[in-house]
């Protein structure tokens, strides 16, 4: 199969709010009237992201998800995407037609679910390695950013933090989880939800937003870089799946939830006096948003134990460059 038919079997579906999709030299796109255009790319790499054996259909969906993940951060409707991927040769394992098969369904499933369209991308051989740039749609200066929490705003997460990290350290033998136990916090790691209708929900009501992909304290320490602010945050108050929780009570159970990986939940702030709209977002979408804490003026990040003293903290995150 020459790289051309890989392209036309594998990643060409229709591309209709496009105005030329795949097969040119570049894709053409015009934005919506009075939206602007947020675009962000996301690598997955072999060995660090993911497992070499990874199940195709479940990374076609994390590729994307992950990028999807920035969208909602951002408040933006996700429109199309390009995907430039390596394969490793068709003798080597991972890039066979089977596997070609799983993952742009994993890809495309996702992708139909939000209406983005791949537009375009780069196929090359190489060690196994995925790079989206996708692009979203949001009202000139609607846009969720990092930069805006204000001293007193509530400081609020989506879902459960810590299932992949837990997943993770079963994985990697650290610790032993149950089967039913493993079978949450996989769905967690393998199969992570953007939450790009909160990111929508979310416009004109958080006063920043991040999605939370190193762990929470790194990626709050975003936002209160970028706004210049301090946080309060109560540990018993973060959201914990029953196998987290389990794990609490450990050194483990605390670093999952401070500072694990792969969450992808949002982490945003919103002034007090939004708060009933929160939860109203929250019951509509089923979705828990948990209110975790407070931005302050004072610099840094606090974060109080069940006895309310201020915990000392291992390490803050994932950083790739470590
Ligand atoms: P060029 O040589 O001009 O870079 P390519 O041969 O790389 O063009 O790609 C041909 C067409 O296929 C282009 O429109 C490109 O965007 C698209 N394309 C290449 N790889 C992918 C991919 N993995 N997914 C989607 N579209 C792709
Ligand atoms: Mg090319």
């Amino acid at each position: 199969m020459t790289e051309f038919d890989l392209i036309r079997r594998y990643f060409t579906r229709a591309t209709p709010g496009a105005l030329l999709g795949v097969g040119d030299d570049a894709a053409l796109l015009r934005a919506s009237a009075g939206s602007v255009l947020a675009v962000s790319s996301d690598m997955l790499v072999s060995g660090t992201h993911f497992f070499p054996d990874a199940e195709p259909f479940l990374l076609g969906h994390k590729t994307l998800a992950v990028n999807l993940s920035d969208m909602a951060a951002m408040g933006a409707q996700p429109r199309w995407a390009t995907l430039a991927i390596a394969l490793p040769s068709v003798n080597n394992a991972g890039a066979d037609d089977a596997w070609l098969e799983k993952f742009s369904a994993g890809f495309f499933s996702l992708a139909q679910r939000y209406g983005v369209e791949l537009v375009g991308g780069d196929t090359t051989r190489g060690p196994l390695n995925l790079c989206v740039t996708i692009m979203g749609e949001v009202p000139q200066g609607g846009a969720l950013l990092r930069s805006g929490a204000q001293a007193g705003d509530e400081i609020w997460v989506s879902g459960y933090l810590g299932d992949a990290a837990l997943a993770l350290a079963h994985l990697q033998g650290r610790i032993a989880l149950s089967e039913s136990d493993l079978d949450i916090c996989a769905q967690a790691l393998h199969r992570p939800q953007p939450r790009v209708e909160l990111g929508l929900a979310l416009r004109g009501i958080a006063s920043s937003a991040i999605d939370i992909s190193d762990g929470l304290l790194a990626d709050l320490g975003h936002i209160l870089e970028a706004s210049r602010m301090g946080a309060q945050i109560d540990l018993v108050k973060l959201p914990a799946s029953r196998p987290v929780a389990g794990y609490l009570g450990q050194q483990t159970g605390i670093q999952c939830v401070l500072a694990g990986g792969d969450d992808y939940e949002l982490c945003f702030t919103a002034h007090p006096a939004r708060h009933a709209e929160v939860s109203g977002i929250a019951a509509k979408l089923k979705l828990p948003l948990t209110n975790i804490g407070t931005i302050v003026a004072r610099q840094g990040c606090i974060v109080f134990d069940a006895a309310g003293n201020p915990l000392k903290l291992e390490r803050a995150g994932y950083e790739h460059f470590r």
